[in-house]
């Protein structure tokens, strides 16, 4: 994929992180949310207690990295980051959770993908700010209690159906981050482009925030991909035209869908005449992961109308036919 929702290299991670908004301020969207935290974060902070633990989910790129920053900056404490996968054993956790200072944030992302044991030994952290640990080997071995400094547990996953129930219970804030709208995407871009020093047209930018699925994340992306295009076609200038000769070199139609997006739609309508398909044959027929069906592409598409999920599997809408200039036949259409 020539734009995915995934970080990639480690220079684009840095340029990603340049344009990361600091302050809850800057964040731009998702007013529910922002809202909530702003008044938990501040009786947090009144009280001089650790804020309540708090889950987001949604799909990758939405922010959920750029808010545990935020949450941290905002309440004044250290913000330390790990993922699921990368805490193995219970040790790797237990050598975290005792190094966090009085009302730190500890972030783990994809924290669905924590392994049993792990998860095991982080409910009593959660809940009463203590950790179990296992001392010694065999029958001399014993198990210790130490006592942590509260903290912040900032949890993130892409689907909160993943998480077990004795986890996701142990979160008192659940913030749920939808995909933006192309206005609030267009600030996003004119505040990158702005830290960028990229001069734009209004005009460019609404044409790259339309064409971003939603994504903050595709946003800057395709923004820095649009800059490089103005600067070797044009005179550096992103204008309406070079933003939409741009994109349509990067394979993103005019409705923002990028070519694994048309590939599934293709395949839901010609392969399997509009479904419905189960996930399965989807992912063997376009050669995808499920998760990264489910996780990435999915999303977006049923958001839009052009998918709907059914308990018999996946529907190609009328919207999606038309997207691809097909006429729906009969069967596919009762
Ligand atoms: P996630 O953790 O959900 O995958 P990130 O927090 O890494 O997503 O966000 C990806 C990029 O999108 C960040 O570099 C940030 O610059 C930008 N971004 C995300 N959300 C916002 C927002 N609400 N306002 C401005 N920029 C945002």
């Amino acid at each position: 994929r020539v734009v995915s929702a995934a970080p990639a290299s480690p220079n684009e991670e840095a340029i990603e992180r340049a344009l990361r908004p600091k302050l809850l301020d800057e964040y731009v969207g998702q007013a529910k949310v922002r809202e909530q935290l702003e008044i938990f974060i501040g009786a947090a902070k009144k009280r001089r207690e650790a804020l309540d633990h708090v889950l987001l989910f949604g799909p990758p790129g939405l922010g959920k990295t750029t808010l545990s920053h935020i949450i941290a900056h905002e309440l004044g404490v250290n913000l330390r980051q790990t993922s699921g996968p990368v805490l193995e054993k219970p040790k790797d956790l237990a050598a975290l959770l005792t190094n966090l200072e009085k009302n730190d944030v500890l972030f783990i992302d994809e924290i669905h993908r924590l392994s049993p044991v792990v998860e095991e030994i982080l409910y009593p952290a959660l809940e009463d700010y203590q950790i179990d640990i296992m001392i010694g080997e065999g029958p001399a071995a014993r198990s210790i209690k130490l006592d942590l400094q509260p903290f912040t547990l900032v949890g993130a996953t892409t689907r909160a159906g993943m998480l077990t129930n004795p986890l996701r219970d142990r979160f008192g804030i659940v913030a749920r981050l939808e995909f933006y709208t192309p206005e609030e995407l267009a600030r996003i871009v004119r505040r990158s482009a702005g830290l960028l020093q990229a001069p734009m047209d209004e005009e460019g930018g609404i044409e790259i925030a339309r064409r971003s699925r939603g994504t903050p994340r595709i946003a800057n992306r395709l923004l820095r991909r649009v800059r490089d295009y103005a600067d070797v076609k044009g005179d550096g200038r992103i204008t309406h035209e070079i933003a939409h000769k741009a994109l349509a070199m990067l394979d993103v139609d005019p409705q923002g869908f990028d070519l694994m997006d048309r590939k599934l739609l293709e395949a839901v309508i010609h392969r399997f005449d509009g479904g419905p398909v189960g996930l399965d044959n989807i992912a063997a027929s376009i050669g995808e992961e499920r998760d990264t069906i489910e996780d990435v592409i999915e999303p977006y598409l049923i958001q839009q109308g052009y998918l709907q999920r059914t308990p018999r599997g996946r529907i190609a809408t009328l919207a999606a036919f038309r997207h691809l200039g097909v006429t729906p036949s009969k069967s596919s259409q009762d």
